[in-house]
């Protein structure tokens, strides 16, 4: 090993953790982190249980049982794994998917039901304002081939939720099938499945239930994905077989993420120590008040009006001083051991701060002195 190579050794397992203000991965606590010290085969029977168990909790957070119907699957890879799976498993050859846009993850969608080649109808809406009703109740009367309707409940790109829950209500009283991208909200917002309609809601492991990378999870109205039988166009991602390989024997098709499982196992456990669903937003809201205020007192503005915007991630307008230059913000703050998040907006040079995960209101204090020296330093 090279003197160098040494040096990059010793950094990365003697690195000071970080705190994490991005939308995921996320920081996480030292004992769903230690969940991890145990290698379990795929086929072990605790690990199997672990699995089953997770699929259970993963129904309750969603406020369902599979007596009323409903199903939870989990699949491999990141978040996007999850939603390119509900896409190319469930929209049939002859179905019209109708993606709802108003920022990258709608956009994401699109391009999956191009890459799938899907029929899909794009419906655009600026990235700072919500989905307009009127506009997609006119598109379902108007347009009956219609099947689908997929939607992002908390658009990371601005941190603007959506209305799903009246979106919801247009699908069913439309009849068609409603498929919620709820990668950044589920666990971090109340969210009710059952009044929402949604018949697919995917979110990930690693984001507000606050455990490690490694899978997405999906839960299913079960007669809607009894649809997807024989549909899928990938091997890997068909949504209906890795349910039903669940079912038969509680394994996985392909090597599961065992660490990543064992450790989500651990952090579902201290969402319900913390008090739920309810006691983790609260938490969440505290930060972002926290946030808010503290940027604003800084002289940040944030992209989106208050009204629109939810309590998960921000995004914030760069300031108009020619000293403001995000790489060496960014650095500025990484060095002071805070990790934020680049922009993805089309329309405004924005930076996002997250703050999901495990971050508390001393922690955003603390990012906002960093911010406050980061800002001193360079000048704007
Ligand atoms: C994080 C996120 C995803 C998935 O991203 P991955 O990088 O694949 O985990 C999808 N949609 C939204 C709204 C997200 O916030």
């Amino acid at each position: 090993m090279s003197v160098s190579e040494a040096e990059a050794t010793e950094k990365t397992t003697n690195t000071i953790q970080k705190l994490l203000f991005t939308p995921g991965p996320l920081t996480t606590t030292p004992t769903v982190k230690a969940a991890m010290q145990v290698d379990y085969g795929s086929r072990d029977v605790a690990f199997i249980q672990t699995v089953k168990e997770v699929r259970e909790e993963l129904l309750k957070l969603g406020g369902v049982s599979q007596e009323e119907g409903y199903e939870s699957i989990i699949m491999q890879g990141s978040g996007t794994f999850g939603i390119e799976s509900v896409l190319s498993s469930v929209v049939p050859d002859l179905g019209n998917l109708l993606i709802i846009i108003n920022g990258a993850y709608g956009e994401r969608m699109a391009k999956m039901a191009y890459v799938n080649r899907l029929i899909y109808t794009e419906l655009k809406f600026p990235e700072n304002t919500t989905p307009d009703l009127d506009v997609i109740a006119e598109r379902l009367a108007s347009d009956k081939s219609i099947t689908h309707i997929a939607v992002v409940h908390c658009e990371t790109t601005t941190g603007i939720f959506n209305p799903v829950q009246a979106i919801g209500q247009l699908a069913s009283k439309y009849g068609k099938t409603f498929i919620v991208d709820a990668m950044s909200s589920f666990g971090g917002v109340p969210f009710d499945i059952k009044a929402s309609q949604a018949d697919f809601l995917v979110s990930s492991s690693n984001k507000c239930i606050e455990g490690v990378p490694g899978f997405s999870f999906v839960i299913a109205d079960r007669e809607a994905l009894k649809k997807a039988k024989g549909q899928a166009r990938s091997l890997t991602l068909d949504l209906y077989t890795q349910w039903e390989g669940l079912e038969k024997n509680g394994q996985f098709r392909f090597t599961p993420p065992t660490h990543a499982i064992v450790a989500f196992r651990q952090a579902l456990k201290e969402l319900e120590a913390e008090g739920g669903v309810e006691a983790r937003t609260a938490r969440y809201q505290e930060n972002y008040n926290t946030l808010i205020e503290g940027m604003r007192n800084l002289g940040f503005k944030e992209y989106l009006d208050k009204d629109k915007q939810g309590w998960i991630i921000t995004s914030f307008l760069y300031p108009e001083n020619e000293n403001f230059d995000f790489n060496e913000f960014y650095a500025r703050l990484n060095e002071q051991g805070y990790v934020i998040y680049p922009g993805k907006l089309s329309q405004a040079d924005c930076f996002r701060i997250g703050n999901i995960g495990q971050i508390y209101k001393k922690d955003v204090e603390g990012l906002i002195a960093a911010i406050k020296r980061a800002k001193a330093a360079m000048g704007f």
